[in-house]
């Protein structure tokens, strides 16, 4: 039987994922110093552990609603309120979901029809463009540039609307770059989902995660942005549990209860002791994430000094755990230098094409790594650009 004629014919516009390819290469290898994954290398902290440990001692392991457990719902809308100032009804404004990934399958697959388009902006996580085929979206990327520190330009927005445009998604802090967007041009950029009656997409996940004193900005705040937007989020990098899967979203009754239709067959639920966890999380708050967050700005400030010092051209990121230099000044490019630092000096970064063509001469680097292990990474980089210099 030719199996690869059963399959589906919307996956041929799918391609591997860059990281996964990758990584690939690097599995089973201990040698290696990985500034590739892009998760927190501390454990859950133990208090929201524990919590999830005393719900299993207890037998708590049972599905829950669908919706998600009432009173971790009720958490999340006073976080959200207090972080995004913005408040979510947790009887019907409100999903827990198996992570962010999923809310962002969902919230597509919620409102596209064959052909509607996505704006996004590139380089960007690697699920949005994927996902967006598999929901029969078109993806709209829009490259923003080094020499803006890849913010977004709202000018650049309004060019690719089209009438089949029917929502701009976006991720600030971004991975893989750090990017956060000024207010100022994130307040264009609602108007202009106003102007032209668009849904927004808004991936908040690293909002905790912001250095040199920021305040969250979220799109979702500006005037007439409420009723047109999904705000994503989950407990994956602030709170350190990647590994939990959870996430949520918020968002208008309507939107929220055409994401319930898909999750209710696909899901049921996200897992209880997740759940459970994550409502401890949302008590504990900034307590949790405040000392990650410090350690996180520390060690970007070690990171970008030494990546300039070397003499790539890296701009000091806003937030989130990732730097993206540009290595053009080796003559390789980002792809050449991932492999060649790997087969040389045994340090994994990811090509930043993998996130989208724009990032093709840049790495990403994940500074969510132990401080000795980045010390090793950057002097083994330093030697390596040193090496390969034109
Ligand atoms: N969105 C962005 C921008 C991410 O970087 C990631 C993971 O790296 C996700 C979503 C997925 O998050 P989750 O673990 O909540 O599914």
């Amino acid at each position: 039987m030719n199996l690869e004629n059963k399959l589906s014919r919307q996956l041929s516009g799918i391609p591997r994922s860059g990281i996964r390819d990758f990584f690939e290469l690097v599995i089973g290898r201990s040698d290696v110093i990985s500034l590739g994954v892009g998760e927190p290398d501390k454990a859950t902290p133990w208090p929201i552990r524990e919590a999830a440990i005393r719900s299993l001692e207890k037998g708590q392991t049972s599905y829950t609603s669908n919706l998600g457990l009432e009173s971790l719902r009720v958490g999340i809308s006073g976080y959200v309120e207090e972080h995004f100032g913005v408040s979510y009804d947790p009887k019907k404004e409100i999903l827990v979901t198996v992570g962010v990934s999923e809310a962002l399958d969902l919230a597509f697959r919620a409102v596209l029809d064959p052909g509607d388009e996505v704006i996004f902006h590139q380089p960007c996580y690697v699920s949005y463009g994927p996902t967006i085929t598999m929901a029969y979206g078109v993806g709209v990327p829009i490259n923003t540039r080094l020499e803006d520190n890849f913010t977004l330009r709202a000018e650049d927005v309004e060019k690719a609307i089209t009438p089949r445009t029917k929502v701009i998604a976006l991720n600030f802090p971004t991975n893989p770059t750090g990017a956060v967007e000024p207010p100022e041009e994130l307040e264009k950029i609602a108007a202009l989902c106003v102007k032209y009656d668009l849904l927004c997409f808004t991936d908040e996940i690293y909002s905790e995660l912001l250095y040199d004193q920021a305040k969250h900005v979220s799109i979702v705040s500006f005037p007439g942005m409420r009723e047109r937007t999904v705000l994503l989020h989950g407990f994956s990098k602030a709170f350190a549990m990647t590994g939990w899967r959870l996430g949520y979203a918020c968002a208008p009754p309507v939107l929220l209860e055409a994401m319930m239709k898909i999750h209710q067959y696909c899901m049921l639920c996200a897992p209880i002791t997740s759940q459970i966890a994550a409502i401890e999380a949302l008590k504990l708050g900034a307590t949790a994430y405040e000392p990650m967050r410090q350690s996180y700005e520390e060690r970007r400030n070690f990171v970008v000094k030494r990546l300039n010092e070397m003499g790539l051209n890296c701009f000091n990121p806003g937030g989130a755990f990732y730097v993206f230099p540009d290595v053009s000044c080796t003559g390789l490019t980002g792809r050449e230098f991932a492999l060649q630092l790997l087969e040389e000096h045994s340090v994994a970064v990811v090509p930043g094409e993998a996130f989208g063509p724009s990032g093709a001469t840049c790495v990403r680097c994940c500074y969510a790594t132990a401080p000795d292990l980045l010390v090793k990474a950057m002097d083994a980089m330093e030697i390596f650009v040193k090496k390969h210099r034109k």
